[in-house]
């Protein structure tokens, strides 16, 4: 009988991700995460299986062919590797460092059943870095223009996307954002330790690159209105302008001084770049004690950025489980070995202010949990009589964001959710025909590469949608 040829050992764990140690990070906004090395990169491309038929590629919600990228990586082909990714997705240095990949390709990752998956998200990110640093971004041949014209409103994740693909299908995208820089949430919310500005902006550039036009500082239902936009040259348009809209406890006391919405205290710090004041105009308390309400990326981030701006104690207080916490798991990790607390099972029932108007104590109640509620997550319950209060100087609510109405009050026709969120159906087509929408403004807030991936969807619609009216 012919001896079978011994099989080569796959390593269990995966590259571990070169770090800022945490009592140098924790003081200061550089990029905790410094990427693999080519080294580690190739030994990490070396644990894939190359599996006939990959179940990674089915958790990528903008289909990257991963098996196929990480070939030529291992390969030494970088350039290819990287235009391999950029086939599918303009944002893969984003993605690479903040996309929850355990819970998308990761997770469908054969290998994550007896060991650790591939870190297909690190690999994306260090071919995508090869290429900048290289300084030679290559993108696609310029397609044949069709001659219709595409109005994308939002320069988020989603709108980039969806403006990139519209131009790679050789429809002129134009992009309106209402900020002064492009990237959305990637620029107002995620903070520069997780992911450098300079990197949204080299990915927005490219999306540029590819033929689409940018027009920033313009708020579309002021400005123009979406039916204006019609009636003036746009055959069709894209809706990505997110869920920017904080949303508040309810509880008494809400409003003293010290109390932050989320999304006010990220964009004090990272767009108005408040970590530098007075050399920047824009200001920000903190004192000893913060305390952030919630417990996904937001919380994180924002208890995080609040540590590095001086405090001396943060604490995340969470009216669930760790196990329930919506933020990404290895950022999670960073918060913990960077010293922020956390307490779980707890709500803030009430604020407590002092004789200025400035809050000194939050009153909470325990929490137990309950059966499941329709998100699947074990519901939190009070539990009667178990109040306590804490001292604070510093509160920052990080429970939620809805979307800005502006759209949707100035549009006629378009239909709209309770929540206010827009409806669309799987390709973004809305109520109003050659209308479509996608990303956090048809969903609620939900992920960077789910938005991606609406815009990805959306722009093949739109695509069908023109080519058959010609
Ligand atoms: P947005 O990113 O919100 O972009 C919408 C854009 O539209 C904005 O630039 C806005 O200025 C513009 N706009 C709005 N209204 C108008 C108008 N009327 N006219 C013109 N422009 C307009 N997701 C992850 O996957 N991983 C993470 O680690 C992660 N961390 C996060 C951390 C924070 C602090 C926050 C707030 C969110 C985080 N998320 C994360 C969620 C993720 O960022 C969002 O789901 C994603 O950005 C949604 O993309 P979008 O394009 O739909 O909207
Ligand atoms: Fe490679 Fe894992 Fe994808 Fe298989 S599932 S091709 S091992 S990354």
């Amino acid at each position: 009988m012919a001896e079978s040829k011994p099989k080569p050992k796959i390593k269990k764990e995966a590259e571990p991700m070169p770090k800022q140690k945490p009592e140098v990070r924790r003081k200061n906004f550089n990029e905790v995460a410094l990427g693999y090395s080519e080294e580690q990169a190739k030994t990490e491309a070396n644990r894939c299986l190359q599996c006939p038929k990959p179940q990674c590629v089915t958790g990528c919600p903008v289909e990257i062919s991963i098996p196929e990228f990480i070939k030529l990586l291992r390969e030494g082909k970088y350039e290819e590797a990287a235009k391999k990714i950029k086939e599918k997705n303009s944002l893969p240095a984003v993605c690479g460092r903040v996309c929850p990949q355990e819970e998308q390709c990761q997770k469908f990752c054969i290998l994550g059943k007896v060991g650790e998956p591939v870190s297909i998200g690190r690999l994306e990110r260090w071919l995508a870095d090869w290429e900048r640093k290289r300084g030679n971004v290559k993108k696609p041949d310029d397609p044949p223009p069709t001659g219709k014209k595409v109005a994308v409103i939002g320069a988020g994740p989603a709108g980039l996307t969806a403006a990139a693909d519209l131009a790679k299908l050789g429809h002129k995208a134009v992009i309106f954002e209402a900020l002064h820089l492009p990237g959305g949430v990637l620029v107002y919310g995620i903070p520069e330790f997780r992911l450098p500005k300079s990197i949204v902006r080299a990915e927005a550039d490219y999306v540029q690159s590819l033929g689409a036009d940018l027009k920033l500082g313009y708020l579309i239902g002021r400005i123009h209105t979406i039916p204006e936009l019609l009636k003036t040259g746009f055959d069709a348009v894209f809706i990505g302008t997110g869920a920017g809209l904080p949303a508040f406890l309810g509880v008494l006391g809400e409003h003293l001084g010290g109390i932050y919405s989320a999304n006010e205290f990220l964009i004090r710090v990272n767009l108005m770049k408040a970590y530098a004041f007075p050399f920047y105009d824009t200001p920000i308390r903190i004192g000893k004690h913060v305390v952030v309400i919630g417990g996904g990326n937001v919380a994180t981030d924002s208890a995080r950025s609040a540590l590095r701006l001086g405090a001396e104690e943060v604490c995340i207080v969470y009216r669930r489980s760790r196990e329930e916490m919506p933020a990404r798991k290895e950022e999670i990790e960073n918060a913990e070995e960077e010293g922020i607390l956390c307490k779980f099972l707890a709500n803030p029932t009430r604020f407590i202010g002092d004789e200025k108007g400035w809050v000194k104590q939050m009153e909470c109640i325990c929490m137990e949990l309950g059966p499941p509620d329709e998100s699947g997550r074990r519901r939190p319950v009070p539990v009667k009589g178990s109040e306590f209060t804490m001292d604070v100087d510093t509160v920052v609510v990080a429970v939620g964001r809805t979307p800005n109405p502006i759209i949707q009050s100035t549009t006629e026709g378009l239909a709209v959710t309770k929540w206010g969120t827009i409806v669309a159906d799987e390709n973004g087509k809305t109520s109003i025909e050659g209308v479509y929408a996608g990303g956090d403004i048809v969903t609620g807030e939900a992920t960077v590469i789910s938005a991606m991936g609406a815009g990805k969807k959306a722009a093949r619609a739109i695509h069908e949608y023109l080519m058959q009216e010609k």
